[in-house]
């Protein structure tokens, strides 16, 4: 499935969350957990600001599927990010059985960003979610949206 205008909104609101974090302390990342209906079930930010660095907003979302959205629902459900799942969110997206991921910018792009502004890559590989999670549908990244992104990410880490 190509990407959609809704797609793009819900992008754009998952952008607007990790201008948030960023605004917050915490790292620039946010997402939304769109339901088959294209209805917004549930928004998060990255929280890493306090120490703990697994609090992903992709990996909340995971766990707030599991809680409140049946095998089904979760199935049919696409979650928009700022940037690409890591391995551990990817891991907790494909554990829930949730659908399609749609992200502004790859894991690859925050990479070579890292390397281009001349800081150390991050602990956890940069790998595509599929090399995590081989039947994942993804979409990404969206070259409209990429400046704006890098952006948070420059502001985050290299000019505060
Ligand atoms: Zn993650």
């Amino acid at each position: 499935m190509a990407l959609t205008d809704t797609d793009l909104a819900h992008l754009r609101r998952a952008l607007a969350l990790a201008a948030e974090a960023l605004a917050a302390g915490d790292e620039p990342f946010g997402s939304v957990l769109v339901s088959g209906a294209g209805e917004v079930r549930a928004e998060a930010r990255n929280e890493a600001g306090g120490g703990d660095h697994t609090r992903h907003p992709e990996f909340a979302l995971a766990r707030w599927a599991a809680a409140h959205l049946t095998p089904e629902e979760r199935a049919r459900a696409t979650v928009c990010t700022s940037g690409e799942h890591c391995p551990m969110c990817a891991a907790a997206h494909g554990w829930t059985g949730l659908g399609r991921i749609v992200h502004a910018a790859s894991a690859a792009q925050l990479a070579g960003w890292l390397a281009e502004w001349g800081l150390p890559p991050a602990p956890v590989a940069a790998l595509p979610v599929t090399a995590v999670v081989p039947g994942a549908l993804v979409e990404g990244p969206v070259p409209a949206l990429t400046e704006e992104i890098r952006a948070l990410h420059h502001r985050a880490r290299v000019r505060p």
